[in-house]
């Protein structure tokens, strides 16, 4: 994966990542496989702009994927859009601490490697970092030297899984926790629509429960 530095220059007003310390073991020289998770409505329930920690709760089947993930060495990374930062509804800070609740309730050890954010408000340019737009994940597969083609993306939003296939992620998978159930249609639309280029393959699950089956083609 080639992924031009110019162009990740961090924009501090708008993006934000966190890489979290984490030994892996294997062979150094190859490239990762990753799971990218979008967060609100498919790591923690959406509550639409969420800023009070009170409210961080996990979706279903969060804690037992991710600790699986954890154990067969294969890197987790959340992808946010946090329009709601720039539309002054929360802070930057307020948004880390519900990071850190949802790390919190996640436990010990931390499975997640990396979390990248931004607070755009519009995709445009398309080099931002706003989903459908693929740059987050681009960004960490150049930091965490990730293979894409050895990846997969859940997501319960059209723009997630846009996201993925312009990142050509092989498998994308759509939820139907978070607003997945009012948008089940569209991904459905474009699944089915065979006069758009789709390099993906998208499938519809009900929640993270229903991954972990898929989860051989990582290995
Ligand atoms: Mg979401």
């Amino acid at each position: 994966m080639i992924f031009n530095s110019e162009s990740s220059r961090l924009n501090s007003k708008f993006e934000d990542f966190i890489l979290y310390p984490r030994k892996i073991s294997g062979n150094k020289n190859s490239t990762n496989s990753a799971v990218f998770f979008d967060r609100d409505g498919v790591i923690i329930e959406d509550c639409h702009y969420i800023k009070e920690t009170e409210d961080v709760k996990l979706c279903p089947g969060v804690k037992m994927l991710l600790r699986e993930l954890y154990r067969k060495n294969i890197f987790i990374v959340i992808i946010t859009n946090q329009s709601g930062i720039t539309k002054n509804f929360l802070s930057w800070k307020d948004y880390k601490a519900i990071n850190n609740k949802m790390i919190q309730l996640i436990g010990n050890p931390n499975p997640i490697n990396a979390i990248y954010g931004n607070s755009y408000v519009s995709d445009k340019p398309s080099s931002n970092w706003r989903k459908p737009n693929p740059t987050m994940i681009l960004k960490a597969a150049f930091d965490l030297k990730l293979d894409l083609n050895k990846s997969i993306l859940i997501g319960d939003r059209l723009s997630d899984i846009m996201a993925g296939e312009r990142a050509k992620i092989p498998k994308l998978f759509h939820v139907l926790t978070g607003h997945g159930k009012k948008e089940r249609e569209e991904i459905l639309k474009l699944k089915n629509n065979k006069n758009i280029c789709i390099r993906s393959e998208i499938f519809c699950i009900k929640n993270l429960k229903e991954i972990r089956k898929d989860l051989v083609f990582l290995n």
